[in-house]
């Protein structure tokens, strides 16, 4: 009985010793990687590139994968490049993605790295910038990609990494993102058994990780309405029928479901509509009006319901006041949805890197994030790290989109810590406490 107990003392004591050895050996590999990881950022950051156009940035990504002598594949999803870690052992897959394009926004950070680039967005010439930090999350995977190189004959399993193309949505006519990728068969060859994205933000401050489990970040569909009614004298409103005003009641009516037909003590919803277009001159009735607007949601089945009260609402209004009404729901993004058991399962290696205080439930983001298409298919963990600089106050932090977006760079090692701890942590099947 002693013999035995003594026995499997001695066998946690050596898988601990062996976990540390791992660990350890991670942590120096995310040093050893840190200027080179600094520099990419900064080269990246300094030639942006618009969605479905990430040519330079997936030739950048895909010649430092090659060098660590990865499987890589481009051309994926137009300008994606996905390359393929085996370990030494056998394990399950394990996804790391990252996105890669830039924002049409116009620099004012004054860095010496600030981008000067131009592009086309829509048949204007814009500025580009990477006003959503993307920049960060490609040399924080290309970093992950080397430390975890380092260690393969150590990692029970295979690690799938996905730069990404067009998160912020390809040019009007175009494919793009995430689904584009999933179609492309991103998650299989090898099966991905389960994928793990971060977002930087200023929203927290550097050294910090904010996560949510199950509904994180909202599903986003924008609509249009177009309402036909019969154009008339202004003065002889009877002789027509006003879209104006059928418009102005499908809008008010559209507010009702969220104040009255949803549990918002469960499920928050938000509908907007951001733009009403109608008529030329004060004194005639139009034929037409049109609306748009955007709805977010955090649940799957919540958000069929509420396109089906949007649905039910326009075309009945418009009916009930002698008019007709078409609306068309784009298919947007879904929710950004943190599968429970694997959310459990990573959080303890983040609050492990970063300190137990630092890593921080959060509430629900009403932005969405592409990200969401993967957690359809395989679990998925998706997480903010921060971005704003320690002496500057949450009041004052610059939102991702800004003109002046930026981030404190001390977010890039604990970036590739995290992912490579992460990936290391899942394909040992390690648990918290
Ligand atoms: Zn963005
Ligand atoms: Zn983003």
């Amino acid at each position: 009985m002693q013999h035995f107990t003594l026995a499997i003392i001695l066998g946690i004591v050596q898988a601990s010793i062996l976990a540390d050895t791992l660990d350890t050996k991670i942590a120096i590999a995310v040093k050893a990687v840190n200027e080179d990881v600094i520099n990419w950022r900064r080269d990246i950051h300094q030639h942006p590139e618009l969605s479905n156009r990430e040519f330079r940035t997936s030739a950048l990504v895909s010649e430092h994968l090659l060098s660590l002598g990865l499987e890589v594949e481009t051309g994926v999803a137009h300008t994606g490049v996905v390359a393929i870690l085996r370990g030494g052992k056998p394990g399950p897959v394990i996804a790391l993605r990252a996105d890669m394009d830039a924002l049409p926004v116009v620099e004012k950070t004054g860095l010496p790295y600030a981008s000067e680039m131009k592009g086309q967005y829509q048949g204007i010439e814009v500025g580009v910038m990477h006003a959503c930090g993307h920049d960060n999350h490609v040399a924080i995977l290309m970093g992950a990609a080397q430390v975890l190189t380092s260690v393969k004959d150590e990692l029970p399993g295979t690690v799938k990494f996905i730069f990404q193309p067009a998160e912020e949505g390809p040019p009007m006519g175009e494919n793009g993102g995430a689904k584009m990728m999933i179609e492309e068969d991103v998650l299989s060859n090898p099966k991905v058994d389960a994928i793990i994205g971060l977002h930087i933000a200023q929203l927290s401050r550097v050294g910090t990780v904010l996560y949510r489990p199950l509904g994180f970040m909202a599903s986003a569909q924008s609509f249009d309405i177009e309402i036909t009614g019969s154009q008339t004298h202004g003065a002889q409103p009877w002789s027509g029928i006003d879209p104006i005003v059928v418009g102005t009641q499908i809008i008010n009516s559209l507010q009702t479901i969220v104040s009255r037909q949803i549990d918002i003590t469960k499920h928050p919803v938000v509908i907007t509509i951001g733009r009403f277009e109608a008529g030329v001159r004060h004194n005639i009735v139009p034929g037409k009006a049109l609306l748009s607007g955007t709805i977010r949601t955090f649940d799957a089945e919540v958000r069929t319901q509420v396109h089906d009260k949007i649905r039910r609402i326009v075309q009945q209004v418009a009916e009930s006041q002698g008019a007709t009404a078409t609306i068309y729901i784009d298919s947007g993004a879904p929710v950004t949805y943190n599968d429970l058991a694997l959310t459990t399962q990573l959080v303890p290696t983040l609050k492990e890197i970063y300190g137990e205080d630092q890593v921080m439930l959060t509430d629900r983001v009403g932005l969405a994030e592409d990200f969401s298409f993967f957690q359809e298919r395989v679990p998925g963990f998706f997480f903010f790290i921060g971005g704003r600089p320690r002496d500057i106050p949450a009041s004052e932090a610059i939102p991702n989109h800004s003109p002046f977006f930026y981030v404190d760079e001390g977010a890039l090692p604990l970036g590739v810590h995290g992912m490579s701890r992460l990936a290391a942590d899942y394909l040992r099947g390690r648990k918290g406490e």
